[in-house]
């Protein structure tokens, strides 16, 4: 997997507003946010997206998403957030490390634009 600009912010080549970290995934806030709560959460091991994700990956994957609702809940989002995964680039994914956005602090409608 060719480096991308989330595998910079891991190494600290560039800034970010980190949230959380541990061994294996690092959270830090949306540059351009999409509502007033805006974080990602991405795997330390660079998986370009969910389907390019192995079976070996399968506890990281869980990692995440669990790691995701505890990071909502710090925030004081405990019950309203939405995760969401864009995977390729017609599903709107725009950097080629997989993340997982959690949004809160708005009302969040349904379908998803
Ligand atoms: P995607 O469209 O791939 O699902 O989401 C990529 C997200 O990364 C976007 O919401 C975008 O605002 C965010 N993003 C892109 N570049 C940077 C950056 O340099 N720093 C931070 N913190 N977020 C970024």
């Amino acid at each position: 997997m060719s480096e991308t600009i989330f595998s910079k912010i891991i190494k600290r080549e560039i800034p970010a507003d980190i949230i959380y970290e541990d061994d294996l995934c690092l959270s830090f806030k949306d540059i351009n946010p999409q509502a007033p709560f805006h974080a990602l959460v991405i795997p330390k091991k660079p998986i370009e997206k969910v389907s390019a994700a192995v079976q070996e990956d399968k506890h990281l994957l869980g990692h995440l998403l669990l790691k995701a609702g505890e990071i909502a809940a710090d925030q004081g989002y405990e019950d309203n957030f939405r995760l969401v995964i864009n995977n390729g680039e017609g599903a709107g994914q725009t950097v080629f490390h997989l993340h997982v956005h959690i949004l809160a602090g708005r009302p969040l409608g349904w379908p998803p634009g």
